[in-house]
């Protein structure tokens, strides 16, 4: 008997499976497809995170499975590969980031094939390659022709010791630049927005169509903070409440402010009393909500009330009165705000837009896209709040595509979101020149069935693209209205002492190792079963080795002698084992899919004599998805030249698996002969029975069934 050597048994199938490119998903086959989505990476300096790893090892199990199960499984992956930290990580290395990125891109992907994820890698995206940011491109200036995509000025956070615009993840919760550790300011700047606020009732709306986890649906409603209230005039000072009931007992107007409290000076008329009543600036008030004015009820809101208390404002008790509503006028808020959609960065896609002193604001011509970024040798920030591409002139001037004349390059950038607004439409057709992909393969594919994510990007990425999505089908460029039908989101991996994993707590736990000592299996199972999917959950050196002691068995155990015949315990059991793996992998239960298998060998164990080839191969296939390298190793030792991974899933009635029941009343011409256990095979084992075969005796017979109770021959 041979040893467990996962490494050669990893090398040999990863080399295999791209020999026989055996995970490619074919455009408009005729199985039923499935698109199963997940988060393309930014590729850090780092390499794959344990938590990269839990994520799409668990949703290879379910690629894996769904193929199994006769679905054309679209499983791609690629590289989101702009932005800041991708920038900040070439400036701290001294290497231009149009070096760092394809070398960041190749240790990512090696990694995801020591893996062993069944990705599609003929379909691989990355966000930087001007082929692929031309159509990032082309969505702006289809944005901007719709009045979508528009300049104003907005406050943006400044550095004023690095002498640059800092994105808000730079700035620390104090107030301070997270590199130079100097206070910043907020100083206004003319910036690109996007108008996503047009969409805010159109999101609400998708949210009722689709299947989102109800922590998904819940933020993303928070995050779009919908009001219905009304808008009530204090002389000229319009404010915002959802409370008009409670008008007559507002005893001051709050106007919003970001430096010190006190009275403006200013009175006006409560229109309900006719009463004058004093205009305060109150920092409680959010200048980016509703209409930057409250009015002060000090009797029915709790903020309002302290801050009478303070300033000694006037507190008069009322009752609600519906009939206050004739004071104001119907209007809703939204949380939601526009987009900022530039950056004053270098590594970015350029903002593809001319300004022109006779014709304004003019779209680059979709002939002429992409405009490409061009090579800077120093790509520091500028020192001015533009972008270095400023400093570029001869890049910087251009011509009027309207009118001829001499005219200046947009030099702002898009944001780290820009190119994961519509990746997911890519990798159907990613080197199509002429379209971001061909309608067919789009109509194909479309909507993706299942994306799985992780849960801070529900606010932010998930909400853009949906935006971006309904947009493009709003002018006819994709099939559907919603993107994902169903979005599901994963915990992350915290470090063996509970901390986020962090090279300055020491704690981080690098793939490549668990990988070089215990094979890609261990890594995969391990990440499985460390705890629920969508929890948080620490990682435990000693739980890995538990994992390997269980695959070790699983070896040991399959290149034993079988028995000649499967026990119908045997067959129970493992009838039982792979209904469970599979209806736990149907719902990302893959911790408890686990679980049952290694109390599966726990039996087998003990039960070496019962168990036959045909039960070794349903326990294998049932293995598969989760340990592709090892159970595939196994199935060619055990005589079959084609891969475990293009075979059926086995499927199981679960009456005939479950425990109840577990006897089952045998009956010829409705009177009792046999009583018989309960297993897969029953029907055959009734047949063959002595007591049911004296009373058939060759003749003709229908079958009745009721599972796990009664089978009766009536002849
Ligand atoms: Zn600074
Ligand atoms: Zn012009």
């Amino acid at each position: 008997m041979t040893k467990y050597d996962h490494q050669t048994i990893e090398e040999k199938w990863t080399k295999e499976w791209q020999r026989r490119d055996l995970y490619r998903a074919v455009d408009g086959d005729k199985k039923p497809k499935f698109y199963l989505l997940v988060e393309f990476p930014y590729p850090s300096g780092a390499g794959l995170h344990v938590g990269h790893a839990r994520s799409w090892s668990a949703m290879d199990a379910y690629a894996r499975k769904k193929r199994m199960e006769g679905f054309n499984v679209l499983y791609p992956m690629g590289w989101d590969a702009f932005g800041l930290p991708a920038e900040n990580y070439a400036l701290k290395m001294g290497v231009h980031p149009s070096k760092v990125v394809p070398n960041n891109i190749a240790t990512f992907k090696e990694q995801c094939q020591n893996l062993g994820l069944s990705f599609d890698w003929s379909r691989e995206i990355d966000t930087t390659d001007p082929k692929y940011y031309k159509w990032t491109q082309w969505i702006f200036v289809q944005l901007f022709k719709k009045g979508l995509a528009y300049q104003a000025e907005v406050l943006v956070n400044w550095c004023p010791n690095c002498k640059t615009n800092l994105a808000d993840e730079e700035v620390l919760p104090n107030g301070t630049h997270e590199r130079c550790g100097k206070p910043t300011e907020r100083r206004p700047q003319k910036q690109w927005l996007l108008k996503i606020t047009a969409y805010a009732d159109k999101l609400l709306k998708g949210l009722e169509t689709v299947d989102y986890s109800e922590d998904v649906k819940r933020q993303q409603i928070n995050w779009i903070g919908k009001k219905e209230g009304m808008e009530i005039k204090f002389d000229d000072i319009k404010v915002f409440t959802t409370r008009p009931d409670t008008l007559a007992g507002a005893t001051f107007v709050a106007v919003a402010s970001d430096d010190e409290e006190g009275f403006t000076g200013q009175m006006v008329m409560n229109p309900a009393t006719g009463e004058k009543i004093p205009v305060w600036k109150a920092n409680y008030v959010l200048n980016s909500y509703g209409t930057g004015a409250v009015m002060g009820v000090p009797a029915y809101d709790e903020r309002d009330r302290e801050f009478a208390l303070k300033h000694k404002i006037k507190i008069v008790e009322i009752e609600p009165d519906e009939s206050m509503r004739k004071y104001g006028t119907p209007a809703v808020m939204y949380h939601l705000r526009d987009w900022v959609f530039s950056r004053q960065h270098y590594w970015g896609e350029p903002i593809p837009i001319v300004h022109c002193s006779k014709c304004g604001l003019v779209s680059v011509p979709e002939s002429q896209l992409p405009v490409e970024l061009p090579y800077l040798e120093k790509y520091e920030p500028s020192g001015t709040g533009e972008s270095p591409l400023a400093k570029i002139e001869e890049w910087v001037k251009t011509t009027c595509s309207k009118c001829g004349e001499v005219a200046r390059r947009e030099t702002d950038t898009m944001p780290n979101w820009a190119g994961s607004n519509w990746y997911f439409i890519r990798y159907f057709d990613n080197k199509n020149e002429q379209e971001l992909a061909s309608k067919e393969k789009m109509k194909y594919w479309l909507p993706v069935d299942l994306y799985q994510g992780g849960a801070e990007h529900i606010t932010l990425h998930l909400l853009y693209s949906r935006f971006i999505y309904r947009f493009l089908h709003e002018i006819g460029v994709v099939p559907t209205a919603e993107p994902y039908m169903k979005r599901r989101t994963h915990g992350i991996v915290l470090g063996p002492d509970g901390r986020k994993m962090s090279k300055s707590f020491g704690n981080v736990i690098n793939p490549d190792e668990i990988v070089r000592k215990y094979g890609a299996d261990t890594l995969r199972m391990y990440e499985m079963f460390m705890g629920p999917f969508g929890q948080m959950v620490a990682w435990n050196d000693t739980a890995v080795e538990g994992v390997y002691r269980f695959l070790k068995r699983v070896w040991v155990l399959t290149q034993g002698e079988f028995a000649i015949q499967s026990s119908p315990e045997a067959k129970r059991r493992v009838a039982k084992l792979v209904n469970k793996i599979d209806t736990d992998i149907e719902v990302l239960k893959f911790n408890t899919a686990v679980a049952s298998a290694m109390e599966y060998i726990n039996w087998w164990q003990d039960h070496k004599d019962e168990v036959g080839k045909d039960t070794v191969e349903k326990f294998i296939l049932g293995l598969a998805p989760m340990a592709p390298f090892m159970t595939e190793e196994i199935w060619s030792l055990l005589g079959n030249t084609d891969s475990i991974h293009q075979q059926k899933w086995p499927k199981y009635d679960p009456e005939l698996v479950s425990d109840e029941n577990r006897i089952v009343v045998i009956q010829v011409n409705g009177k009792v002969r046999e009583r018989l256990e309960n297993g897969p095979d029953i029907e055959q084992r009734a047949l063959e029975s002595a007591k049911v075969k004296k009373y058939l005796s060759g003749a003709k017979y229908r079958t009745i069934i009721v599972p796990g109770k009664l089978i009766n021959f009536v002849i």
